[in-house]
């Protein structure tokens, strides 16, 4: 394939996953209109209902068509009611995250233009940073080996290993470095840690270190995740690049969605040495399913970002240049048209977003100068 041609494994889900990854497309249809471009995509089903209807998350051959594809767009998997018989939740992302060794979990935080900020500071407008989650450990190392014994106590074991903090280190300054060529940003890593109580972030942050010497160019440091959560709320625009443990970054990642509008603005992508998933940092929504009110921005958002990924990793500028004319068309939908999605009070929804982005695109009033 010619490296603007991609294959996409295309996993809509289930709930609101349903409804943004159909205003995705919209907008995809567009940036092949507009762009140099095309896309093979390829739909594997799954999830709850999945579950329910087949006794499987995925289908038998899923997980390896997916792992096959240039990259993974997914909507959103999980459903209250229905659950393994131990209890827990359906959540083929989180699977898929260690069989993929999706480590990095990026999770940009940016103020769209128009989208009425929390803070009260002028500054809030300024906010752009990303939270990089790594993925594959951390806490979630004892995702199904937790042990209650006895009835007495419960344990679960948290893991840290030298390699995927160096990767993830590695990444975070690459990251840091092309937003800094890219947006102006300081190009500044700060690991959030623990390291004044556990061992394991003493060693996360020791690692840390000697790995992010070797990016001179790169300014490292670290900040305690509680001091972290209060700064979030203080003083957000100060921050740029900060990759943390996978429990603190699903809580800190939840927080900083809600400085900019909510889950429904927070997009984000999984990536590994092979693999790059993209999705919006929310769920399946039941509460609001079927009734075309989500916010299809962070699945919008996320299908840009897969956009950028491939092309940085297939040298196609095409499909850079589209990941920026799908940003800037959000920023010109909510800051210059006015919409206005439900969750921040409004009254467009879900198709209609897809669609006004995707006008944009088409007439190439989002073209990147
Ligand atoms: P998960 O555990 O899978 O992350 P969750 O059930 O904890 O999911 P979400 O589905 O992410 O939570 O969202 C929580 C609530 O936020 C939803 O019930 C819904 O009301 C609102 N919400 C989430 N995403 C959107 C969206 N795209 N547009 C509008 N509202 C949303």
């Amino acid at each position: 394939m010619s490296s603007n041609s991609f294959h996409l494994a295309v996993m809509p889900g289930e709930g609101i996953g349903i409804e943004v990854m159909e205003a995705a497309h919209a907008v995809l249809g567009a940036v092949e209109e507009r762009f140099d471009l095309s896309f093979r995509q390829e739909l594997i089903p799954g999830g709850a209902h999945h579950y329910k209807d087949t006794g499987a998350i995925l289908p038998k051959d899923g997980l390896e068509r997916a792992g096959k594809a240039d990259a993974i767009l997914f909507g959103a998997m999980g459903w209250p009611d229905i659950r393994f018989p131990d209890g827990t939740e359906i959540a083929p992302q989180l699977d898929m995250r260690v069989a993929f060794g999706l480590y990095a979990g990026v999770r940009p935080i940016r103020a769209i233009p128009g989208v009425p900020p929390v803070l009260a500071d002028a500054r809030a407008a300024k906010i752009d940073l990303v939270i990089v989650r790594e993925s594959t450990e951390g806490m979630f190392a004892s995702r199904g080996k937790g042990e209650i014994i006895d009835g007495r106590e419960a344990r679960d074991t948290q893991v840290i290993t030298r390699a995927v903090t160096e990767q993830l280190t590695d990444f975070c300054c690459g990251l840091a470095r092309r937003r800094r060529e890219t947006r102006g940003t300081p190009g500044r890593v700060t690991l959030i840690d623990k390291a004044n109580v556990f061992r394991s972030f003493a060693f996360m942050r020791q690692v840390f270190h000697e790995a992010a010497a070797k990016h001179p160019d790169i300014e490292a440091r670290h900040h305690y995740v509680d001091a972290m959560a209060l700064d979030l709320v203080r003083r957000p625009w100060d921050f740029d690049v900060l990759p943390m443990e996978n429990l603190f970054g699903d809580i800190l990642s939840d927080l900083g969605a809600g400085l900019i509008g909510g889950m429904g603005f927070a997009p984000s992508a999984d990536i590994g040495a092979a693999n790059g998933m993209f999705q919006p940092s929310h769920g399946t929504a039941p509460d609001i399913a079927g009734k075309g009110i989500a916010n299809p921005t962070a699945m919008i958002l996320s299908a840009a970002m897969m956009l950028d990924w491939l092309g940085e990793r297939h040298g196609s500028n095409a499909a850079r240049d589209a990941a920026r004319a799908i940003e800037l068309s959000i920023d010109l939908a909510f800051g210059t048209m006015n919409l206005r999605s439900y969750d921040i009070g409004g009254r467009n929804g879900t198709r209609e977003i897809g669609q006004t982005v995707a006008d944009l695109i088409r007439s190439g009033g989002a073209d990147p100068q």
